[in-house]
């Protein structure tokens, strides 16, 4: 057991593995979460599909999923503090500076929904995060990550994401090449009208694509030294990319699950 608790929203000091004293947020792990499983982390560049398998995966897995990048457009939709600060970097398609991540990852996983495990989507994205992560997957008692490369190739990425339509509703995702809705602009289950989202446009997703070549891309190769990164041909159909998710998945209940 590597942490001490404490309430009230206070930090508490939990002491690490090798003795030293790290800083962590309190309420960041709680007493469910000895009895965690895995985090899941799915790396790969923006449009290869990490959303709509990440749901999937946390759903047949019983665990919560989080995507920093849905987390901050709620920000922006909500108009707090946070979204007003980051919607000028988004638009431009940089990421958002890693105190701001962290700490707002660092609060989500609080959460009780969390206890057990969880996907994430979109973060780590910088070494920065993966290191801080690993702090808290650490402390938290949680196992060895499950690490997915998505790998794709950049034209079909362009064509995924500048055909990326989602529902304004229940935020259904459509793509007019190869998943288009039955009707132009509307979404097949809500009827309710279909949005591109401010990023997907051709010169932001540019700068996106930039942003994932020189901060996330390297994180591939600091997750295989760990010997936990997993990979799958996300250009692939989605029904191919799910079972091979599934396969991942299954291996990964018989690995050595400690740090
Ligand atoms: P996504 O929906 O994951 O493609 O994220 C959309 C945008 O949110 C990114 O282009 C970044 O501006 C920001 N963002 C999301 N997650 C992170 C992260 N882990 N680190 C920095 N910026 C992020």
């Amino acid at each position: 057991m590597h942490w001490k608790g404490s309430v009230g929203g206070k930090r508490v000091y939990a002491p690490t593995c090798r003795g030293a004293k790290m800083e962590i947020p309190a309420n960041t792990c709680s007493a469910e979460t000895m009895a965690l499983n895995r985090a899941f982390i799915f790396l790969g560049p923006p449009g290869a599909g990490k959303g709509t398998q990440s749901k999937r995966i946390a759903q047949s897995c019983g665990v919560a999923h989080l995507s920093t990048g849905d987390m901050f457009r709620d920000a922006i939709g909500c108009g707090t503090e946070l979204g007003r600060v980051v919607k000028p970097i988004m638009e431009r398609g940089d990421l958002v500076p890693d105190d701001l991540v962290m700490k707002m990852v660092e609060e989500r996983l609080a959460q009780p929904d969390c206890a057990r495990g969880f996907v994430l989507d979109g973060f780590p994205r910088t070494l920065p995060q993966a290191e801080r992560l690993d702090r808290i997957l650490e402390v938290c008692g949680f196992g060895k990550p499950v690490v997915v490369d998505f790998w794709v190739s950049p034209e079909t990425l362009v064509r995924r994401l500048s055909g990326r339509w989602t529902c304004s509703v229940g935020g259904e995702i459509y793509n007019i090449y190869h998943a288009p809705p039955k009707v132009p602009g509307i979404c097949d289950h809500d009827g309710g009208k279909l949005v591109q989202r401010a990023d997907d446009r051709s010169e932001v997703v540019k700068e996106r694509l930039a942003a994932y070549e020189c901060q996330t891309k390297p994180l591939a190769e600091y997750y295989r030294r760990r010997g936990v990164l997993d990979a799958v041909d996300a250009s692939a159909s989605m029904e191919e990319v799910s079972r091979a998710l599934g396969k991942i998945v299954k291996c990964a209940e018989g690995r050595d699950g400690h740090l």
